[in-house]
């Protein structure tokens, strides 16, 4: 089944990951801006980290037929240091004409510092200053019911957000009730052992429904399966869920959102061709 990855950190992955994720059926990923496992010093880490987001991760992601689709932030955890985040804030707006770019993102909470929030509150600012989506990251474990809920109320601050263009990521049970009755769209994050397992991902979907609920691996340096998406397929297909519910929770709502980008185009096999000849005449 063709998928959208809407949560991916390819940077840190091999090209095999592109490989088998291209012979599952992936058509299309977005990739947000992530810690690199240690705090970068200055802003150029940041500026060549966009470059790489969005020069060099296309082309990759190409060869395989895959689009590749960037947003661009300062990550939550490296955020708490606020000069530095000034520092960045201020050299994204001259990467947003980029052709790849679709968002701000992932931005959001760690620990939930008041330093934290007041960067969140930056990042929105710049997204609705320059029309971008934005991801959105929340705590894990301890934090989330509180993180979850400080980002929802720092996001109606913004009396013109459009809550159908932000993506709450990393929703659990108790959480994705206040995020949909807030009419934001709600992430579950796939992974191995700490966060969301193809099963939960399922039981949520059976309790929830499908209506703004999206999957994704999240995978990045760290233990994490860039299958998750088509693993998640297979587990939906072993419990009998119809094609087109399945179809709609991989493909049709990641599509959705993710088209509110003007520079987001719906893969088709004709336009990846495209894609694929464009990189290999451009080596
Ligand atoms: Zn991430």
């Amino acid at each position: 089944m063709e998928f959208i990855e809407p949560h991916a950190h390819m940077i840190f992955r091999t090209t095999d990951d592109y490989q088998q994720l291209a012979l599952t059926g992936c058509v299309a990923i977005a990739e947000p801006v992530f810690w690199a496992g240690s705090d970068r010093l200055s802003a150029d880490s940041f500026e060549d980290y966009f470059r790489q987001l969005t020069e060099s991760e296309p082309r990759r992601a190409a060869q395989f037929g895959i689009q590749h689709y960037a947003y661009l932030c300062i990550n939550p955890k490296e955020g708490n240091n606020r000069e530095l985040a000034r520092a960045v804030i201020e050299r994204i707006p001259k990467f947003l004409s980029r052709p790849n770019v679709i968002g701000i993102g992932e931005i959001g909470l760690n620990r939930n510092t008041r330093n934290e929030l007041e960067t969140f509150k930056d990042h929105v600012a710049l997204a609705l200053e320059y029309s971008q989506l934005i991801l959105i990251h929340t705590p894990i474990l301890e934090d989330k019911l509180k993180g979850t809920r400080l980002i929802i109320r720092a996001l109606q601050s913004f009396k013109n957000l459009n809550p159908k263009r932000v993506m709450i990521d990393n929703a659990e049970e108790h959480t994705i009730g206040m995020i949909r009755d807030s009419g934001f769209r709600c992430g579950l994050t796939l992974y191995p052992d700490t966060k969301m397992s193809y099963s939960r991902a399922v039981d949520i979907v059976e309790i929830f429904g499908t209506e703004g609920i999206y999957v994704n691996s999240a995978c990045d340096w760290g233990k994490s399966v860039p299958m998750a998406v088509p693993r998640f397929v297979t587990e939906m297909r072993r419990r009998k869920h119809p094609e087109e519910s399945i179809r709609k929770v991989v493909f049709d709502n990641p599509m959705a959102f993710l088209s509110q980008s003007t520079n987001f185009r719906v893969p088709s096999p004709k336009a990846l061709a495209g894609l694929v000849g464009k990189d290999q005449a451009g080596r």
